[in-house]
């Protein structure tokens, strides 16, 4: 017992210092806003740009992580346990019922800076894509167009019997059945233990292959095939450009590391690109 609490206080402690040594380096180290002038020119010239989003840059519009979703009534249930094809079939009620519930946080989220300044960029490259892994909307709020979504939309639904997009339904029951076949339907989202959408995935590893200039932003770089889609540019000697506040598994290897803020760093980089006198003149 005494040996568990001190490891618990010494664990504690560690944190502590190590929450306080990054905080340090971030405070003292203002370089996190200097954007390279040899990045500024990349993009300025960069004929296709290709850019993967991940959870960090939802978090700050203050969409929850798929763990930090677990609060109230939920705290109770792993996340890992309700997003599964098992989960659904075992109590399809409890885990629409989930959805509606993140559905509902989301729908509060606005985009920010960082969605904002992509939704520029796209506007100011010859080509662009974006690939996201985020299931909530918010690069097209911000008025994204070329956006490939890796896990699905919160937003959509499809039929759990013929994996076809349902869109309407009667609602009499919860969740509710598809209208062609009587199946029931479910949150057109990937779960764990299935294939991602195969279109999406296909023109993700084409993006990654044929772009000029690539952009991790936001993403602890760990889920495949997601994570290897930087390392696919680097392969070819593209420049590979990292934005994220937390050092990742791609960090030492990126052209570029931006550490910090994802609704700082990105704006900046496009004011610098692309000056707003440029722009209206
Ligand atoms: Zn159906």
């Amino acid at each position: 017992m005494a040996l568990r609490a001190f490891s618990l206080l010494a664990g504690g402690l560690l944190r502590a210092l190590y929450d306080r040594v990054q905080y340090n380096e971030v405070a003292l180290n203002k370089s996190v806003f200097d954007i390279p002038a040899a990045l500024v020119d990349a993009l300025r010239v960069a004929r296709y740009v290709a850019v993967l989003t991940g959870a960090g840059i939802s978090a700050e519009s203050g969409v929850p992580t798929f763990r930090g979703a677990q609060t109230g009534l939920w705290a109770q249930y792993n996340p890992h346990e309700l997003a599964t094809p098992e989960a659904f079939r075992r109590n399809p009620r409890l885990v629409w019922e989930w959805y509606a519930w993140r559905r509902e946080l989301v729908s509060k989220a606005r985009p920010n800076a960082g969605h904002l300044a992509l939704a520029e960029m796209e506007r100011h490259v010859p080509r662009f894509m974006l690939i996201t892994q985020n299931v909530d909307g918010l690069h097209q709020q911000a008025g994204s167009r070329a956006v490939i979504e890796l896990h699905g939309n919160l937003a959509r639904f499809k039929c759990f019997q013929e994996d076809t997009p349902v869109v309407e339904w009667a609602e009499t029951e919860l969740p509710p059945r598809c209208p062609r076949c009587g199946g029931l339907v479910r949150p057109d989202v990937v779960w764990f233990g299935e294939h991602l959408p195969r279109q999406a995935r296909l023109a993700a590893i084409e993006a990654a292959q044929q772009c000029d200039l690539f952009f991790s932003i936001g993403t602890s770089g760990l889920v495949e095939p997601a994570a290897s889609l930087p390392y696919e540019a680097l392969r070819r000697g593209v420049t590979v450009v990292e934005i994220n506040p937390d050092v990742t598994p791609l960090t030492s290897d990126a052209t570029f590391a931006l550490q910090g803020p994802v609704g700082q760093v990105l704006p900046l980089l496009i004011d610098l690109t692309w000056p707003r006198a440029e722009a209206e003149g």
